[in-house]
């Protein structure tokens, strides 16, 4: 009997190496990694041509809205998005209109994004009010929750320590893990009210009403929160290097820590303001050029744990605003983001070991996707295939993304995502999204 398919000719990045050889794919997953003489027949075969194929991201920061934002972005155009950016599984936040913050709401998404998503999509749920709640918005299969410390989203007083820890205790009895937007709501609002007094409402009164340290402080806080319990914290969007300093001691002192850095905060800088004012604006703030080296320099030592590409998109009109405080932050990343680190790896900047391991193996292993995140024989055939050499130009307006503006716009990038195949079902050949709508699946947490 054929298989579904064959992969071949290809340089396969696999067990940390890359190697000419080809891979079959069966029933979704990937059967074996071999050279083409020991595959097996297959009823469809493809001709790789010698590029290099990886394993596909998993983006574990992305906003896909759908619901009542709708109109910034919905299930299809945000994972038609991610399969052009190579990537097989976003992990959407729960700021929803409505919020994710229980079983019935997380249900209702899922039931929406089944018929309608080209990617695989797994999801966070915020607290609920009530935490006995917890458990049955995990065995509806939450991979993870999410805190913001900034405001409060979902059901939790993000200012009472002892109903954060009683959280803590209730995700760490289940098992996931609970990633944090960590910026401190006291230092931001003082901050912001210094700045509106003063009568400032450009993009630069907005990154000075988020400081680095409101980042650090949060970080510290529940750190120390952390220490008591068996919870796994990921921090998400680290940005600063007080913040970083502020995670990477918790991780020293051997508590079950993780972050993510997003490429914005490591290529972007609080100077590219003045060229692209509001489309540069997200949160956290861009930073000082102090700050990306170090965000730089930790990641070359292996201490950052993921890349994410905090994909929030937004109507264009929400970005052109006459006062700062009433634009929204956020970049739309998913289509960025693999060219960009691509165009890093070309320049000697980062290893492909590295990419992988940030932006797939690690990703993987935070959010307990056993049999995902690397191509090995038994492991759902998520993968990209690249053209390391393409070189051109971002070009927003060819984006998938209901957002179709990006500060990236424009810029140089060497390697191109050219295939996506999700659950070995080819969904992105060339740019274009070749697979139907609701063609990929919903990523339960198993336990
Ligand atoms: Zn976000």
């Amino acid at each position: 009997m054929p298989v579904d398919m064959v992969l071949h000719n290809a340089k396969i990045y696999t067990s940390g190496r890359i190697v000419e050889a080809g891979l079959a794919i069966d029933d979704g997953r990937i059967l074996k990694i071999a050279k083409k003489t020991n595959l097996p027949s297959a009823s469809t075969k493809i001709n790789l041509r010698g590029h290099v194929t990886l394993p596909g991201l998993i983006d574990p920061h992305v906003h896909l809205r759908n619901q009542q934002l709708a109109y910034k972005e919905d299930f299809f155009s945000g994972t038609a998005a991610a399969a052009a950016g190579g990537v097989t599984l976003t992990v959407d936040m729960p700021n929803n209109r409505p919020v994710t913050m229980d079983s019935i709401s997380l249900r209702e998404r899922m039931r929406l994004a089944e018929r309608r998503v080209v990617v695989n999509v797994a999801f966070y749920s915020a607290f609920p009010q009530k935490l006995e709640e917890v458990p049955s918005i995990v065995k509806e299969g939450a991979v993870a929750f999410k805190l913001y410390l900034q405001e409060q989203i979902g059901g939790l007083e993000v200012d009472d320590d002892k109903l954060l820890l009683q959280a803590f205790n209730r995700v760490a009895n289940m098992r996931v893990p609970v990633a944090v937007h960590a910026e401190d709501r006291t230092i931001l609002e003082a901050k912001r009210r210094e700045m509106e007094k003063a009568g400032r409402k450009d993009v630069w009164a907005y990154a000075k009403a988020r400081p680095p340290e409101a980042e650090a402080r949060a970080i510290r806080r529940i750190v120390q929160l952390a220490k008591d319990c068996e919870v796994h914290v990921h921090f998400c969007h680290v940005s600063s290097a007080v913040g970083l300093h502020a995670f990477l001691r918790a991780k020293k002192d051997g508590l079950h820590v993780t972050c993510e850095v997003t490429p914005h905060h490591l290529l972007l800088s609080a100077e590219h303001l003045e060229r692209y004012g509001t489309l540069a604006l997200v949160n956290p703030p861009l930073r000082t050029r102090k700050d990306t080296t170090a965000l730089w320099y930790a990641l070359k030592q292996g201490l950052i744990d993921a890349l994410a590409s905090d994909h929030a998109p937004h109507a264009l009109q929400e970005k052109n605003v006459e006062s700062v405080w009433e634009a929204k932050p956020g970049i739309a990343g998913l289509e960025t983001t693999l060219p960009l680190l691509l165009t890093e790896v070309s320049e000697g900047r980062l290893t492909i070991t590295d990419l992988a391991r940030l932006t797939s193996e690690k990703p993987a292993e935070i959010l307990n996707l056993k049999d995902r995140g690397r191509l090995k024989e038994g492991n759902w055939a998520d993968i990209v295939v690249v053209s390391m050499n393409r070189k051109y130009k971002i070009d927003a307006s060819n984006f998938h993304s209901k957002a179709n503006f990006s500060p990236f716009d424009g810029w140089r990038v060497k390697g191109e995502p050219i295939m996506t195949f999700v659950n070995g079902q080819l969904v992105m050949d060339k740019g274009e999204i070749v697979a139907k709508p609701g063609a990929s699946q919903i990523v339960r947490w198993k336990g």
